[in-house]
């Protein structure tokens, strides 16, 4: 979108997942605000184009409860967020929430994600799910020839899967018919505060705002680099396969090897670090396909039609960063691995933080402060 203005009331750099989702919440909470998002496509911050779009809370974060009840306060706000991002966008985004599943291959694993279940349902003090056997697996998704090994699942009523790519064309358009500037193929280069306010140096020149968000992903390390010399975050790596389209037949997603509305299936669910290295590496994905053909041997007879990598951003103890930087209350941070699964609570709960307001009771330890910053 091309715009004459110069002056915002917020700049939100970074047009990706989180971007879009916070400065969505920001005009919702008050459409007089004049805001502009920036966004060029970069190699590495592909993350918002190359997941998988689950919402995805169940057996995970025992070590950190509030973070694993954050991202079931995000997806218990996801259904009602897709309608209206309809209504106001004109995009249908696909979803699903009818829970997800994640197979097990031996009694073992069937028992020792079963405590990891039951120790997480202690710490949260209720938890929609439970170990499944076979039979109920089988019940579950009907259409699927399990293999021979899969003994039964993990379930969680709570989690489910959309369209990610249309969750974000949704919130781009909803942003534009809302009135925001929407600046496309526009890098930013640098931030400076200035005045009271921030200089945003950007492709198409200097941009100002009395508010900033840096929604950048791994980026944000670089930017932010005028207040924090070093922000904690790497690059985590993952990588995928995706085979030809099959009739429909899991509307209950299954971790690993989850089928997208329009019938491919995704293969992977890797964490590597490998720095900034974004190129495919065959042997590491290819232990991912071996997995999925124990859980699906038919798959084995479909074709892969694409592979993918994607870095996410992750903060170093892997819990989501929302913080203002050290010394300028005024530029928000938003750092977070999951942030399909986040962005309800991205728009609903945090873009107030972004206009000053006290941290969500949930997210009010995910600051810089952890890290020893001061702020
Ligand atoms: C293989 C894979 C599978 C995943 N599956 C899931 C999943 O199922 N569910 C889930 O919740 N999460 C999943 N994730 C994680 C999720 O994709 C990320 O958490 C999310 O993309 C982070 O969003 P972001 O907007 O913070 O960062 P990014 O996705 O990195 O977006 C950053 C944006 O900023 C822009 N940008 C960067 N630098 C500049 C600059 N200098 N100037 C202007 N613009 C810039 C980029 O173009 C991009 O649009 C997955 C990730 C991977 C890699």
């Amino acid at each position: 979108m091309l715009t004459n203005r110069k002056e915002y009331d917020i700049i939100v750099a970074g047009g990706g997942i989180s971007g879009v989702a916070i400065a969505y919440g920001l005009i919702r909470k008050n459409s007089r605000l004049k805001i502009a998002v920036i966004d060029a496509p970069t190699e590495v911050n592909r993350a918002s184009r190359t997941n998988v779009g689950l919402v995805w809370c169940q057996s995970k974060f025992l070590d950190k409860p509030h973070y694993a009840k954050w991202g079931f306060i995000s997806r218990r706000l996801f259904p009602e967020l897709i309608q209206e991002l309809t209504e106001v966008s004109g995009i249908k985004v696909p979803a699903y929430f009818e829970g997800g599943l994640i197979p097990v291959l031996s009694e073992a694993e069937y028992n020792q994600k079963g405590d990891y279940i039951e120790k997480l349902r202690a710490a949260l003090g209720e938890y929609r799910g439970n170990m499944i056997d076979r039979a109920e697996l089988e019940r579950k998704l009907p259409k699927i020839p399990f293999g021979p090994e899969v003994c039964g699942a993990a379930w969680c009523e709570e989690d489910g899967f959309l369209n990610p790519l249309a969750l974000l064309r949704a919130y781009r358009v909803a942003l534009m018919n809302s009135g925001v500037d929407f600046l496309n193929d526009t890098v930013v280069y640098s931030v400076e505060p200035k005045n009271n306010a921030y200089s945003v140096h950007t492709q198409i020149g200097e941009l100002s705002c009395e508010r900033l968000v840096l929604a950048c992903g791994l980026a944000n390390k670089r930017l932010a680099q005028f207040a924090v010399n070093d922000l904690p975050i790497f690059a985590d790596k993952g990588q995928v396969l995706l085979t030809e389209r099959m009739p429909f037949v899991m509307p209950i997603p299954v971790l690993g090897c989850t089928q997208t509305v329009a019938g491919t299936v995704i293969i992977g669910f890797k964490h590597e670090t490998r720095g900034h290295d974004a190129t495919v590496i065959p042997h590491s994905v290819a232990q991912e396909g071996a997995w999925a053909l124990r859980v699906w041997p038919e798959l084995g007879k479909k074709r892969i039609i694409r592979t993918w990598p994607g870095l996410r951003v992750m903060p170093n103890d892997k819990v989501a960063i929302y913080s203002h930087l050290p010394g300028h209350e005024n530029v928000t941070l938003i750092n977070t691995h999951s942030a399909v699964t986040m962005a309800a609570a991205h728009t609903r709960l945090v873009a107030g933080f972004v206009l000053g307001e006290e941290a969500h009771e949930c997210a009010k330890d995910m600051t810089l402060k952890r890290f020893g910053f001061a702020v």
